[in-house]
């Protein structure tokens, strides 16, 4: 089956089985110095996006990752734009992160929220034949949205929501 073009594999394509879905900023990766981009009007979502290279890792999120089911498909759905790919790549092998699959927005979703992409995403992993088994988010509306669609989802909290 082929995958949506918005998704990248670590080391080629998995067809399905039982995955976790983790979020990323917020959740392995500490955006927090980056929040007050967004604090201005009109939010500046370009220079938020640019400046995750400098997140810490969160390593306690890392370290519960690491200790998943090694037989997981480990899906990392952000809402990320594409355009931060490269840099993610990068920032996710020099803190040595575990994962399979990236999933970021594709150049088409800017015009859906972070919830709507994520449901429609979790949508297209049960397509494609994987059965989610857990969910970790620090956005209470994509806790929601994982519940909604049947995934145990385990709320994690950044604060950048309060
Ligand atoms: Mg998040």
């Amino acid at each position: 089956m082929t995958a949506p073009a918005n998704w990248t594999w670590a080391d080629g394509p998995i067809d399905g089985g039982n995955a976790a879905v983790i979020d990323v900023d917020g959740v392995i990766s500490d955006a927090w110095h980056r929040q007050h981009f967004l604090d201005r009007t009109p939010r500046d979502w370009r220079s938020f996006f640019a400046a995750c290279v400098d997140d810490e890792p969160i390593d306690s999120l890392l370290t519960l990752v690491r200790m998943l089911d090694p037989g997981l498909t480990r899906v990392l759905l952000t809402a990320r734009p594409h355009w931060v790919l490269t840099d993610t790549l990068d920032w996710l092998r020099r803190h040595g992160v575990d994962w399979h699959l990236l999933i970021l927005r594709g150049r088409g979703d800017g015009g859906l929220t972070s919830s709507q992409y994520k449901r429609r995403s979790l949508l297209e992993l049960a397509d494609h034949g994987f059965d989610l088994v857990v969910g970790l988010d620090d956005d209470i509306r994509n806790i929601e949205v994982l519940r909604d669609v049947g995934v145990p989802a385990v709320y994690i909290h950044s604060g950048y929501y309060d």
